[in-house]
């Protein structure tokens, strides 16, 4: 394996991490390694970003009382991936910037959003900046913090936070806004941006707001899902062939389910061209389901005036008449079992 960094370190601080990829640990048997290094989160909440209110609930506890919904350090979820990858005998060779994409049997292009091995599948591809830039940021864990997501909505932003192992708190705030950002974590920027940005909001979050002391900023930007993810001898998993906006939090989980499925297809299939085939054609569809869903996420939780004061009546309601409504809606991305393949 080549990786351009020259160590797993800190990118882009926490991440969510549902069941439909804790099943790929498991069964990678890091389940229990991951388990120690990572935070459960009992659900989500929804929160009106103004006073603080609580507008809905989804609980994993009640739903899904057996499924593991975590949340977890990303260099430390690296540190137990790298090591189970080289017990298991990989080569990992660290500060190797891949420029030209090297003759090999079967070349495998994890390398992200921009990846030269989608480019030399499908040719140059024109993402857009959707006017969304996202803040990232940890700070200390509070007493008590309650082990679940919170996520404010206002007027064209919303701020996420959960717990991390570690006594850390994550926070991810997104603003709807005009000015260009690159799509790079590596951009700092002025924590007081990131108060002027929020600073209409209530209960918690200015009191978190005043405890950033450094955070990445970077711009949001709608990819299409990759046409064509093989052509024989080189594929591509992850953000490489479907970037997805971070609004449902399964950007990183559905590279975790690729990586198995992949692998699943290349054990099952002595033909490569005929495995690669089936890995398409078993990923693709769930993958452009994930990305739009996540897409449409974003106008929910911006919403303002009327319609926002409608869609939160209807949320609480729903939330408070029949709970079991919200979570069965969004049940078909944490129910699947990607080490199931049909
Ligand atoms: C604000 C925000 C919050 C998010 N929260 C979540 C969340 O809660 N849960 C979740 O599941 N997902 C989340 N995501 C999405 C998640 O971050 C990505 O989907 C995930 O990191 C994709 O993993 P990947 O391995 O495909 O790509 P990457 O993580 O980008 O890894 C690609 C790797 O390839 C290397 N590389 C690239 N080019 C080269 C080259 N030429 N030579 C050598 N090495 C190279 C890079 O250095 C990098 O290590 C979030 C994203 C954002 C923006």
């Amino acid at each position: 394996m080549l990786e351009r960094a020259g160590a797993f370190r800190e990118v882009g601080a926490g991440i969510q991490v549902s069941p439909n990829a804790g099943r790929v640990l498991d069964a990678l048997d890091v389940g229990a390694a991951f388990a120690a290094i990572s935070a459960p989160s009992h659900g989500v909440e929804l929160r009106d970003g103004s006073g603080g209110a609580l507008v809905a609930r989804l609980d994993y506890t009640r739903h899904r009382p057996d499924a593991r919904f975590r949340a977890v350090h990303r260099a430390r979820l690296l540190d137990v991936l790298e090591a189970a990858a080289r017990k298991a005998g990989a080569t990992i060779r660290l500060g190797e910037h891949v420029t030209d994409l090297p003759d090999a049997p079967l070349l495998i292009g994890a390398d992200g959003l921009h990846s030269r091995v989608r480019t030399a599948l499908n040719g140059p591809e024109r993402p857009f900046f959707t006017r969304q830039v996202a803040w990232r940021a940890l700070i200390p864990l509070e007493d008590g913090g309650a082990p679940l997501s919170q996520l404010f909505m206002g007027p064209g932003r919303h701020l996420v936070s959960y717990p991390l192992a570690g006594r850390l708190r994550n926070i991810v705030a997104v603003e709807e806004r005009e000015a260009w950002a690159a799509e790079d974590w590596s951009q700092p920027d002025d924590p007081a941006n990131l108060h002027a940005a929020f600073a209409g909001f209530g209960g918690p979050v200015p009191g978190w707001l005043e405890q950033v002391e450094t955070c990445g900023i970077w711009g949001l930007f709608r990819h299409e899902v990759a046409g064509r993810w093989h052509d024989g001898t080189r594929a591509i998993l992850g953000d490489a062939a479907h970037p997805t906006l971070p609004f449902l939090a399964q950007g990183a989980c559905m590279a975790i389910e690729d990586a198995w499925v992949l692998a699943a297809c290349l054990d099952a299939e002595p033909e490569q061209e005929t495995a690669l085939a089936r890995y398409q054609a078993l990923r693709r569809p769930r993958a452009v389901r994930v990305v739009d869903a996540a897409t449409a996420n974003a106008r929910n939780y911006h919403l303002d005036g009327l319609p926002k004061h409608a869609a939160h009546a209807a949320l609480r309601l729903a939330s408070a008449a029949a709970p079991g409504v919200l979570f069965h809606r969004v049940a078909w991305v944490f129910d699947h079992d990607p080490t199931r393949l049909s």
